[in-house]
Order: structure tokens, then C-alpha cells, then sequence
């Protein structure tokens, strides 16, 4: 059994934090109502250093769910028809775990593999299919090697302890106890492992169930909006800068790949090239989490409301944004490179942001960014005009502000009248509140006051 007690669930959440790059934490949400319920799901992963030993079965299990997982996909993509004429049967799920059971009695090299690994590898294709049926996603694609390879186990048969002040051990099936890095306190009943091959790094992810902490929401509400020159811009006038150490590396990542690009396929320099690009890859990757670990993290113990603007709305409308058609001297120049790695980053971001915020009882609100950095925010005139670069000027008041800044008073704006009267029925699975805004931003006077009814109507024919 495990040899976690459940006692540090609460503290685990106060101790999440950007301090550290080894231990980089993900959500993943339970499905259904337990989401809204007592306990939240996260998985914190971790640097694993298995023994050489240890690496070579590992690497053959993941190689086998691969085969499995490549095969179940074949089977589906290409076999179905055949299989319904002779079975009678739609080709499942089950089906294929019944036949993965037999293939595994046959052949001994998936037989080594644990069972509930090869199971995991059929699920994961089953929700690839239903993604893809739900419109959510294309098409399943076959798993390849060079590719991040993982292997996830059901916590039954695993634990861990701890071995001193910096090492853990979890004890894996048929490989026994395998180290790794613990910077954190364990938390929490856990339910899954995965362990992941990539870039010549494994990390081991462990799948929590911890309490939600109960606490009152902080009351101050931000908006935010995605800035041209800047990470974003908070309405509280705040600017953010993108993370630097990201710029630098993807500088040398560009390089990185047009050297890769150059070498003759198949050599071993070929191979170099492309490990050099997977771990530069890596570096970005982890520069960028922790830098939205940190803004996050900061948002999300100063705020109670935070408005962002909708992406799958604004990918839409981009060029409503004015940063198409008139750019800006700078803007242009610094978007390109920059822009590109926070743009992977957003998605990331508020997803970071909304469980921080319902861990600390706040709220994730998310609004339709039309004409947001178009409005003025002071009178509330939607000009396309008074935009120029970062800078804003309302042509009809005056008003001077920062571009993205303006934009973002307008975000919260938008989003300030579901709270709280909406907000319990507004709140969708995704853990946000979509606000179904397709009017401008409300601006501070209204303009158009309800009239009183006239003296005629009013007389009622007397
Ligand atoms: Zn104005």
C-alpha cells in the first residue's frame, strides 16, 4: 500500500509554487461532478533516475504500449467493417482488451509489460477516438519513437518513500524501487503514475487527489488582455513582460533546427541534430512554465475574478485587434519570435490560472474580445481610429492610455456583471464561465436611458 498518509493534502496546495524547475506541476480534472466536489486533481512531476537497467525495460514497455496502442489504431482505422461482418460487433474498447489479453498470453515481450499499462495505452486511444468523434480533435495519430514516450501505471501496486532530504523512491511493478528527485512534501492520496522518456530525460508524474482548500476568495477582480509588445496587460495598469530566458533559447532552437534540417537523413549526425533540437525544445518549455507558474501563482493569490479575454473567440477576430492592419512601429518587429512561444504559452496559462483560482476559491472568467481594444474605456466610443500602436487615444474624449492596458479595463468590464449573480449557472466544465457577450463593453455612461412612459400610454384612455 502506499506509504502516503493523507494528512498533507491541504499543506500540498499552499506549497505549489514557481520556485521549482524540477518539480513542474499540471492539472488534469476529474470528469463529471466530482470537479465541483471536495477534492481537486493535479499530478506533480518529477526528474526520475532510474538504473541503467531499470531505463532498458522501461524503454521496452514503452515501446511495447507503442506497438499496442499503433496496432489497436490500425485495427480500428482499417479493420472495423471487417470486423463488424464477422463478429456482428462494433470494434471497442473492450474488443481490443479482450484481444491485447490474448496477444499477451502469446507473445512474451508484451507479457513482461504490466497489464494495467497496456490497458492504459488502449484507453488513451479510445479517448483519442472519442475526442476526435466529439469534434474536439483530428484524427488519431500512430505513436512515434523519437516522440515522448510514456508508459502510466495504476496506483495498486505502487508506493514511495522517502530517502533523505532531497531523494524519494517509488517502487514501480517487476522494477522495484526507482529514485527521483523530491523537492516537495508528498501530498494527498495519489491515483496514477506516468513515466516519460524525452530528450534523454524521464520524469515521473504522479496523479494526486487533494483537498480543496477552504478559504475565503480574495474580493479584488483583474482584467486581462493578451498584449502586442507585452505578455499582457492587467487593468490594473500592471504590464508584463514575456520571460526573456525564453527569447534566447528559442533563438538558439531556430538554429538548432536549420542545422537539423541540413543533415542527411538517417546519419548519426542526423540523430545529434535532433536530440540537440528536442532538448532546446525541453529548455523552452520548461523557461516558459515556470515563468507562467510565476504570473499565474501571483494573479491567483492577489485576485478573487480574473476576466480574460475567450481564444477560441478571439482567433476569430484577431484583426478586430487593430495589431494586423496597423501594427505599430516596434510592434511588428517584436511579436514575431516572442510572440510565437507565448502564444503556445496562453492555453497554459489559463488553465494554470483557473485551478490556482478555484483552489483558492476564486474564479476564472473568460469574455468576448471583440472590440475590447478598440473601445475607449473612459467614454466607451468603439473607434478603431484611436488605436495607434500601443498607444491609445480616444479621438472623442482625449483619453490617453496604454493600448493593452485600455483593453484590459474593458475585459474586466465585460466580464464584472456576471459576478456573482451569474456565476454559479454560468460556470461550464472547462472550469471557466464563458460570458455570451457579443455587445460592446459597457461603457460608463449610459447612453441610452429607458424612457418614461409617455403621457398618453400612461393616461390609460382617461
Ligand atoms: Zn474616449
Amino acid at each position: 500500500m502506499s506509504a502516503l498518509s493523507d494528512g498533507g493534502a491541504v499543506r500540498a496546495v499552499r506549497s505549489l509554487g514557481p520556485t521549482s524547475r524540477r518539480a513542474v506541476s499540471s492539472t488534469s480534472w476529474p470528469r463529471g461532478r466530482s470537479r465541483m466536489g471536495a477534492t481537486i486533481h493535479r499530478s506533480f512531476a518529477y526528474r526520475l533516475h532510474p538504473t541503467a537497467a531499470q531505463a532498458e525495460r522501461l524503454r521496452q514497455w514503452i515501446g511495447a504500449t507503442r506497438f499496442v496502442y499503433n496496432l489497436c489504431l490500425e485495427q480500428r482505422r482499417d479493420f472495423w467493417r471487417q470486423y463488424r461482418r464477422q463478429t456482428g460487433r462494433h470494434l471497442t474498447w473492450a474488443q481490443q482488451s479482450q484481444e491485447v489479453s490474448e496477444l499477451r498470453r502469446q507473445v512474451d515481450w508484451l507479457a513482461d509489460v504490466p497489464r494495467d499499462a497496456l490497458e492504459r495505452a488502449l484507453r488513451d486511444l479510445d479517448a483519442a477516438y472519442r475526442a476526435f468523434f466529439a469534434g474536439r480533435n483530428g484524427y488519431p495519430h500512430p505513436r512515434v519513437k523519437d516522440a515522448r514516450g510514456v508508459i502510466q501505471f495504476i496506483s495498486r501496486d505502487l508506493a514511495v518513500k522517502r530517502l533523505n532530504a532531497r531523494w524519494s523512491a517509488i517502487r514501480l511493478p517487476k522494477i522495484g524501487w526507482v529514485k527521483f528527485r523530491d523537492t516537495r512534501e508528498l501530498r494527498g492520496r495519489w491515483l496514477s503514475v506516468a513515466v516519460s522518456h524525452y530528450a534523454g530525460q524521464w520524469r515521473v508524474s504522479l496523479a494526486h487527489e487533494i483537498a480543496r482548500a477552504v478559504s475565503t476568495p480574495v474580493q479584488s477582480s483583474v482584467g486581462i488582455d493578451r498584449g502586442v509588445t507585452v505578455f499582457a496587460a492587467l487593468s490594473t495598469g500592471e504590464l508584463i513582460d514575456g520571460p526573456n530566458v525564453g527569447r534566447k533559447a528559442a533563438a538558439s532552437l531556430a538554429t538548432a533546427q536549420r542545422r537539423l534540417a541540413r543533415k542527411k537523413k538517417g546519419s548519426n549526425n542526423r540523430r545529434k541534430a535532433r536530440l540537440r533540437v528536442a532538448r532546446l525544445q525541453a529548455r523552452v518549455a520548461a523557461a516558459r512554465k515556470d515563468f507562467l507558474h510565476k504570473i499565474s501563482t501571483g494573479l491567483a493569490k492577489s485576485h478573487g475574478v480574473v476576466v480574460l479575454e475567450d481564444l477560441k473567440v478571439r482567433n476569430m477576430t484577431a484583426s478586430a485587434r487593430g495589431t494586423v492592419e496597423t501594427p505599430g512601429r516596434n510592434v511588428r518587429a517584436k511579436s514575431g519570435l516572442n510572440r510565437a512561444i507565448l502564444d503556445q504559452g496562453w492555453g497554459m496559462f489559463r488553465q494554470m490560472l483557473a485551478y490556482k483560482l478555484e483552489e483558492r476559491g476564486g474564479y476564472l472568467l473568460t469574455v468576448n474580445p471583440k472590440d475590447t481594444s478598440r473601445t475607449c474605456s473612459a467614454c466607451g466610443v468603439v473607434d478603431a481610429d484611436s488605436r495607434d500602436g500601443t498607444r491609445f487615444a480616444c479621438r472623442a474624449c482625449g483619453h490617453d492610455a496604454h493600448a493593452d492596458h485600455n483593453a484590459a479595463i474593458n475585459i474586466l468590464r465585460r466580464g464584472t456583471p456576471l459576478v456573482p449573480v451569474e456565476l454559479a449557472s454560468a460556470f461550464n466544465e472547462a472550469g471557466t464561465a464563458i460570458a455570451d457577450a457579443d455587445s460592446p463593453p459597457r461603457p460608463l455612461q449610459k447612453r441610452t436611458a429607458p424612457q418614461p412612459p409617455s403621457r398618453d400610454n400612461a393616461g390609460g384612455g382617461g
